[in-house]
């Protein structure tokens, strides 16, 4: 992977500068942006990976990467319309400076799922950073055994990334599946309805060579993986899952997002289950 040219500055506490070059609504409340570093360079990010994204003036809040290195110089965020950063992102016009620092976090560990069956498993928001790493596997096809995508959203307007979820779809290298928890009535959405552990209970998991990589909400890790391990999926090094905790400096000194002795900035996001399984209040 390119080196980065945004850690090789001087200070990591001083945010890069970055364009907004494409801004996509997704839903009521998501929206995705596309950025370039001043100077085109790649970010040289690895999916899994999240940056602290700043408005001069305002604030910063990390953000993971939703798109792939693999699709060149400009990377993208996911952004749900939540407090000051992310509402002020959200009214910004094409041609906004913003800053960066990063990317920071450890990424998903692409050499433990190579030649692997791969379950990705997105709910609500994780779908943006669980994205970088679906483009990733369908830009290098050849390192996966199969990859098996499967969503979950609230209700049929709370679906990120329709468009993509039509082209993994279509992909001849995925498999993509969605549901939502509840159709409103009015609603002409003909896809499936139910939780995401109905629709992963509704598959043939090939257990024997497979890692699973969750990305959701809290309440949805508990049940994943427990309907995982009844499927088959046990032992270590078989599920991957990333952790958002609250979050300041993004580099390990702050102590803000620490769960127990682990710096969920620097240690994470993406852990494997065992290392923060048995963490009190991890999951
Ligand atoms: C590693 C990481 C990756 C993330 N990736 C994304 C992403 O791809 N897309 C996205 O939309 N958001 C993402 N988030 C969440 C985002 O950073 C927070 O929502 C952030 O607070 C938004 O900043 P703000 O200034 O808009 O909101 P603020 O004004 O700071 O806060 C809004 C509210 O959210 C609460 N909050 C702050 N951080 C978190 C958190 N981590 N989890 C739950 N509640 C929180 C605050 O207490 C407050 O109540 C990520 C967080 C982390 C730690």
């Amino acid at each position: 992977m390119p080196k980065s040219p945004v850690l090789s500055q001087s200070s990591i506490y001083s945010p890069h500068s970055c364009t907004l070059v494409h801004i996509e609504n997704l839903t009521p409340q998501e929206k995705l942006f596309r950025f370039r570093l001043e100077g085109s360079d790649p970010l040289g990010h690895m999916p899994g990976q999240f940056v602290q994204i700043s408005i001069p003036g305002l604030t910063e809040a990390p953000i993971s990467l939703a798109s792939s290195p693999t699709r060149g110089p400009e990377f993208e965020l996911g952004v749900r319309r939540t407090g000051s950063l992310t509402s002020a992102m959200h009214d910004l016009k094409l041609g906004a400076k913003l800053g960066i620092r990063g990317p920071f976090g450890r990424p998903f560990e692409l050499n433990a799922l190579r030649n692997k069956d791969l379950v990705l498993i997105a709910g609500g928001c994780g779908l943006a950073p669980l994205r970088s790493l679906i483009q990733y596997c369908q830009d290098q096809p050849n390192e996966f055994t199969s990859v098996q995508i499967l969503y979950g959203a609230r209700s049929p307007q709370d679906l990120m990334f329709q468009d993509d979820l039509e082209n993994w779809r279509q992909s001849p290298d995925l498999s993509c599946r969605y549901t939502v928890d509840n159709t409103p009535a009015e609603s002409c959405y003909d896809g499936r309805t139910g939780l995401i552990t109905e629709l992963l209970a509704s598959l043939a998991l090939p257990t024997d060579n497979c890692c699973a990589v969750i990305v959701g909400p809290p309440p949805m890790y508990r049940p994943v993986i427990d309907q995982l391990r009844r499927m088959g999926l046990a032992g270590k090094r078989r599920i991957m899952l990333s952790l958002e905790r609250q979050m300041r400096c993004g580099i390990g000194k702050c102590g803000h997002c620490t769960i127990e002795h682990l710096y969920c900035c620097t240690d994470g996001p993406i852990f494997w289950l065992e290392e923060i399984e048995h963490l009190r209040g991890a999951l």
